[in-house]
Formats: C-alpha cells, sequence, structure tokens
C-alpha cells in the first residue's frame, strides 16, 4: 500500500464557493494528506460559507481575491511570503461567462462577454502563476480544471469552450517556462459535476444524464473522483507528468459520434 503523505507541505487554493466545489475537493484531499492550506474566494458574499466549510481546519488562511484585480493577487501572494515563505501546490478552480453567452450561438458573441470570459477563466492562470513563481517551491506543482468543450464543440458551452482552450495551451506554455525550476502544472479536465458553475450551463443536467448512459463506465464522475486526481497530479506521484490535460470522466472523451437509439 502506498500512502500520499504530504505533512509539512503548503498548498493554496484558490476558487471556493461551497462544498460541492471542484477546488474544495480537492482541498479536502489535500488536507486529509496532511497538508496545511491557505483558500482564496472571490467576494464577501462567499466569507460566511467558506470560514464554515473549513472551521475544522484550524491552520486554514482564508484571502478574498477577485482574480482581475491584480493588486489583489499581489496582496495575497505577499501574504503567503511572509506566513509560510514558499507554496509547495496550487490550485486553480476559477471560471466565468456572462449566462447570456452561453445560451445562444457563439457567432453572437459579444466583445466584452468573450474578453471577460478569456480574462477570468483562462489569463487569471498565467496572472496567478506569474505572482505564485518567487514562491513555488523546486518540486511545486499546480493543476487547473478544464472541460471536453476544449477540444469538440459542445453546443452552448460556447466562449467557455474557447476559454477551455486558451487555459489548455496556457498550461502547456506555463509547464515550460516552470519547468526550467522543477515545477509542474497540469489541468484536470473533469465530466460533469453538478457544482454551482456548473448548475448555470444551459442543458447541464442533458449532458449531465449522457455522460452516465454513453460513457463506457457507465456513471457519471463525481467530487471524489476529482479530489483523488487533484492529489494525484499534485503530490510527488506524478513527479514525470506536466503539461497535460488529463480526463476523468468516466471515459467519455474516448467516444466517437453517438447517435443514441432513436
Ligand atoms: P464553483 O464551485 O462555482 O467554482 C467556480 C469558482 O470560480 C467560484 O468560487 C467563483 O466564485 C470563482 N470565480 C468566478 N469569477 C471569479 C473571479 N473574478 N475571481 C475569483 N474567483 C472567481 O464551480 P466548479 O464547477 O467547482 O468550478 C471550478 C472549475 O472547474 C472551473 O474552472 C470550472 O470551469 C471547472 N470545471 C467544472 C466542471 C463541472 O462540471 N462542475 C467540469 C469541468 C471543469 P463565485 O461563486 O463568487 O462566482
Amino acid at each position: 500500500m502506498v500512502n500520499i503523505d504530504l505533512t509539512g507541505k503548503r498548498a493554496l487554493i484558490m476558487g471556493v464557493t461551497n462544498r460541492r466545489s471542484l477546488g474544495w475537493s480537492i482541498a479536502a484531499k489535500l488536507h486529509a494528506a496532511g497538508a496545511e492550506l491557505a483558500f482564496s474566494y472571490q467576494g464577501d458574499r462567499l466569507k460566511g460559507e467558506v470560514e464554515k466549510l473549513t472551521k475544522d481546519i484550524p491552520s486554514a488562511r482564508l484571502y478574498q481575491v477577485d482574480v482581475t484585480q491584480q493588486d489583489q493577487l499581489k496582496a495575497l501572494f505577499a501574504d503567503l511570503a511572509e506566513a509560510w515563505g514558499t507554496i509547495d501546490y496550487l490550485v486553480h478552480a476559477i471560471a466565468f461567462a456572462p449566462r447570456e453567452a452561453m445560451d445562444g450561438r457563439y457567432i453572437e458573441t459579444t466583445r466584452d462577454d468573450w474578453v471577460t470570459a478569456l480574462e477570468i477563466s483562462a489569463y487569471s492562470l498565467v496572472a496567478v502563476a506569474g505572482e505564485a513563481e518567487p514562491l513555488l517551491a523546486e518540486d511545486g506543482a499546480m493543476v487547473t480544471l478544464t472541460y471536453y468543450a476544449a477540444e469538440k464543440v459542445v453546443p452552448k458551452y460556447n466562449v467557455m469552450g474557447v476559454a477551455k482552450s486558451a487555459l489548455e495551451a496556457s498550461v502547456r506554455y506555463l509547464a515550460y517556462d516552470l519547468g526550467e525550476k522543477g515545477v509542474r502544472i497540469n489541468a484536470i479536465s473533469a465530466g460533469p459535476v453538478k457544482t454551482v458553475a456548473a448548475r448555470s450551463i444551459p442543458g447541464f443536467m442533458k449532458m449531465y444524464k449522457r455522460v452516465a448512459a454513453v460513457s463506457p463506465l457507465k456513471h457519471q464522475v463525481d467530487q471524489t473522483d476529482v479530489g483523488n486526481l487533484g492529489l494525484f497530479l499534485l503530490s510527488p506521484m506524478s513527479g514525470g507528468i506536466t503539461g497535460e490535460t488529463i480526463y476523468v470522466d468516466s471515459g467519455f472523451n474516448v467516444m466517437g459520434m453517438d447517435l443514441g437509439d432513436d
């Protein structure tokens, strides 16, 4: 039996709304493995919920950070530099696109909605990595969350699919830059999981049911599956893996065209 022991390691998780959040599912595994944790959440609105979630993690550090605000990112990493000195692991679990940009045709995406979605869902990873770089330990690792629509058209996912493509390409370029120091970065491509962000995607429940019907494993993945993969990709167990998109989706991405029964 191999145990992953991360005692003495320090991890920052960015993007937690509630206990269904994929960021939280990875945080829970890191905590169980013994890592010390810090969390960032977007707005004051979430403060109470995140405090409640982390009440059994006494050493947890909490920060309010909007990733579009570079000064807030700078303040976050300045504080962690003082408190921790170095960061071993970083989880980026943040995405946003205006609802109207996911409810029609991609061709109708406005300039403002396109820029907003790409800034929050893809550029934020670059901004975070840049600010974190001086603090990242030599065998440090980062993960971000992506989705199948980065590679193939998923109707309605629209600009978020394009943002996820940019995110996955950024993972490869960041892997090249950070690799010089021994730091790894990978993307987890998760099948549909019921979270606040997912439920705001038009047609999400249809997609959720479809995965269970046609994927090789015939069931959806859940927060535990994502948490386990996150733990693996951050830990030394995955020491030879960087710049990759790794799927946890019950095998859905291996399917070709499926026309269904009728
Ligand atoms: P979630 O719990 O809603 O997490 C998304 C987080 O992004 C929220 O905490 C949200 O804060 C935060 N966020 C949005 N704009 C931000 C900003 N400007 N600054 C800082 N934080 C911001 O949903 P989730 O499903 O766990 O999403 C986490 C990641 O997994 C996302 O990248 C998502 O695309 C990805 N993913 C999800 C699924 C799925 O089926 N659930 C599948 C594949 C990939 P607010 O709550 O304040 O908006």
